[in-house]
């Protein structure tokens, strides 16, 4: 049965392709206004949009880099402005560049540490400024929070396990506002950053016990389920959605 987000407001950072666009889809699918980001992809953007309101839905593309705290706080209020509030923020803009401690340049570990965690607290903080009573704000992190079984990884791993503690303060820094704070943690995915047919994908394969990616319409729909009434009860936690990599 698919979640009931009518009348809900939803932002999304990176909405415009993978993951991001999954969970735009799935969201407007279930009724919910959905306003997005998106950085380089304003075709992908624009198309996305086009196809929820061509199924009588309503969505917005919002150009804004998550590394921008300017932009990315602009974005958030503009679409609070447009819509009257926001009830569900999906932190999904993320980057990923291999290299080891001592390959990796400065500029990049900087890069994963502005979109992958100093995003998210810019764009939580914006967005619960326009937050009510059973507010949702739900990060995607990663099942490499936890288990990291290849060279080159230290710095994304180390980002996305900055939000497994993140969400645990968050948790109880709103709590007592009945808002929720969760990651979800994928692991591989058919997307452009992680293609079921890429280099490492056998490799990946290796490491789980179900021996293929999920797509990103898998990850949407836990998502999708953090984001909805079921789950109001669930809140700091890190829910893993990986086909047993970390298992
Ligand atoms: P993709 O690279 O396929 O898509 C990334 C999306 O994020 C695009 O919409 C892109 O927008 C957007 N984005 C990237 N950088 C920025 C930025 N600076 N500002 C605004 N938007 C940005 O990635 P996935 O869909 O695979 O990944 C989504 C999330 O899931 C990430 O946080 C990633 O770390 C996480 N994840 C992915 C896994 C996988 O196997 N695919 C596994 C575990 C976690 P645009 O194209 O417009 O620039």
């Amino acid at each position: 049965m698919a979640t009931n987000f009518q009348g809900k407001v939803a932002f999304v950072t990176g909405g415009s392709r993978g993951i991001g666009a999954a969970v735009v889809q799935r969201l407007a699918d279930g009724g919910a206004t959905v306003a997005f980001t998106y950085k380089g992809s304003k075709a992908a953007a624009e198309d996305l949009v086009a196809r929820i309101q061509a199924s009588g839905g309503r969505a917005l593309a919002l150009l804004a880099d998550a590394s921008d705290a300017a932009a990315l706080t602009q974005a958030v209020n503009d679409a609070a402005q447009q819509f009257g509030k926001i009830d569900i923020l999906v932190n999904n803009a993320g980057v990923f560049t291999l290299g080891s401690v001592a390959d990796l340049a400065l500029e990049d570990f900087d890069r994963m540490l502005d979109v992958n965690v100093r995003a998210v607290f810019v764009a939580s903080k914006a967005a619960l400024a326009h937050m009510g009573e059973g507010g949702r704000i739900i990060n995607i992190g990663s099942t490499n929070a936890q288990r990291i079984p290849f060279a080159g990884g230290a710095t994304y791993a180390m980002s996305k396990a900055a939000l497994v503690g993140l969400v645990k303060g968050m948790a109880r820094d709103v709590g007592p506002r009945g808002i929720t704070v969760n990651n979800v943690q994928p692991g591989p995915t058919n997307t452009d950053m992680n293609p079921a047919e890429g280099d490492f994908a056998a490799s990946m394969h290796d490491q789980m016990a179900l021996k293929y990616h999920a797509r990103p319409e898998d990850i949407a729909a836990m998502v999708a389920y953090v984001a909805g009434e079921e789950a109001s009860f669930v809140t700091g936690a890190s829910l893993t959605i990986d086909g047993g990599y970390s298992a």
